[in-house]
């Protein structure tokens, strides 16, 4: 299945027509005050196109995970209000998901008017793909989009089957996700680099395999390096490992060899004393870690042979962090390869929040891009699998 000829908010004819707007309206909260409205601020390019194009928008999202009832505690009214300040124009909530609240005010919808159902989870059907819900969610509309990515790896009511009922499209950022991460996986500007790091191999075995197929050279990092090293014999101290993945760690090796593709690990790293903030550290060539200590972080020359060697990419793939970034000592590796690829012309994508995270903070943002909004959903097309919330959007 390709992913890149689905339809948009620009390939459907909107005017005068019910749109339900499947958002990621998953905000932080703290005692029902949003902490952060970053999610809500994302969703506003597509929210704000249909209000343009004179739809009537009826908008859902799940808010964290009551238990398939109603929850004071997890009700969009909040979003509502924050909504109705970004948008500058009053942003009625239903008091049910697809009860009579929620019939009345679509009813009585005006072109460019905007509502918001109540926390879909607390729909019991939600979460199991119900149909007759994903029917009554359909009831409410003409056209269904999609922009939530962050859910778009669940097969829920909201995000998959109300798709079964109605013309579909996806949003601004489900759209750009497609393109980015689509692109590089179906149709890469080459070299495709990836980049990969983070603390386990299990959580990206799946990455691996698939990015190995696809790319022209894989970068290893993070803590899930000394599992390729201890997978060829090599001394690693205490350093992380994932023993019941040792065998996948060489079969991947094996792999990337038969198919000619360089496979980059560590030539050198900061080890330490113990996993502390405050350990003593030292730095070594990857085949001399000695007993009792830890690796925590690629070393200088191993951040300079991967700037190196994604100066000529065409496209870069970067997920997780090249070691415990979190921490002073730890964190040059990350660095480096963030401000290597921020300066580089690929067209860089990065996925996990760490990454992300470690790039907003140096203020490398702008210099990339894509940064991917979703984390799970983000892994899972990586690893080439179908996300429903996107299979499920009618093609051009
Ligand atoms: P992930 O969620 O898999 O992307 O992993 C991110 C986490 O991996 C971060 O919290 C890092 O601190 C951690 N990490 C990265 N490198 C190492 C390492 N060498 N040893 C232990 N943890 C690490």
């Amino acid at each position: 299945m390709s992913t890149l000829n689905k339809k948009t908010v620009e390939d459907i004819d909107v005017k005068g027509k019910k749109v339900l707007v499947r958002c990621d309206f998953n905000v932080k909260m703290e005692d029902g005050v949003i902490t952060s409205d970053k999610r809500i601020v994302a969703s506003l390019p597509t929210i704000q196109y249909l209000i343009d194009q004179g739809a009537m928008l009826i908008l859902c999202s799940h808010l964290g995970r009551p238990k398939g009832a109603f929850d004071p505690a997890f009700s969009m009214a909040p979003v509502a209000a924050r909504l109705s300040e970004l948008l500058g124009k009053e942003v009625k909530l239903a008091s049910d998901v697809v009860g009579e609240s929620a019939k009345s005010l679509a009813a009585a919808l005006q072109p460019g008017d905007v509502m918001l159902l109540e926390n879909v989870r607390f729909e019991p059907g939600e979460t199991k793909n119900d149909p007759a819900l994903s029917k009554a969610f359909a009831d409410l509309a003409d056209i269904f989009v999609n922009d939530a990515f962050g859910s778009a790896h669940r097969a829920h009511s909201s995000t998959t089957g109300v798709a079964d009922y109605l013309p579909s499209a996806v949003g601004y950022l489900i759209q750009k996700e497609i393109e980015f991460i689509g692109g590089a996986l179906e149709n890469p500007k080459r070299p495709l680099v990836a980049i990969l790091g983070g603390a386990k191999v299990s959580d990206k075995i799946g990455v691996i395999n698939n990015l190995l197929e696809k790319c022209d050279k894989l970068i290893i990092g993070g803590g899930m390096a000394y599992t390729f090293f201890a997978s060829q014999g090599l001394n690693i101290g205490n350093s992380l490992v994932d023993h019941d993945n040792i065998e996948a760690a060489k079969g991947m090796m094996a792999k990337a060899k038969a198919l000619g593709k360089p496979f980059m690990l560590p030539v050198d790293n900061v080890i330490a004393t113990r996993y502390d903030e405050n350990a003593e550290y030292m730095r070594i060539y990857s085949d001399s870690i000695p007993d009792g200590w830890m690796g925590l972080d690629i070393g200088p020359v191993t951040s300079e042979l991967y700037a190196k060697s994604i100066k000529d990419a065409g496209t870069i793939i970067w997920n997780g962090p090249m070691g415990v970034s979190e921490w002073e000592h730890f964190a040059n590796g990350t660095i480096s390869v963030a401000r290597a690829i921020a300066e580089t012309d690929a067209i860089s994508i990065i996925g996990g929040g760490d990454s992300a995270a470690a790039i907003k903070k140096l203020g490398f943002a702008d210099k990339m891009s894509h940064i991917s909004t979703g984390g799970g959903a983000s892994l899972e097309f990586l690893e080439g699998k179908e996300l429903p919330g996107i299979a499920c959007i009618d093609e051009k």
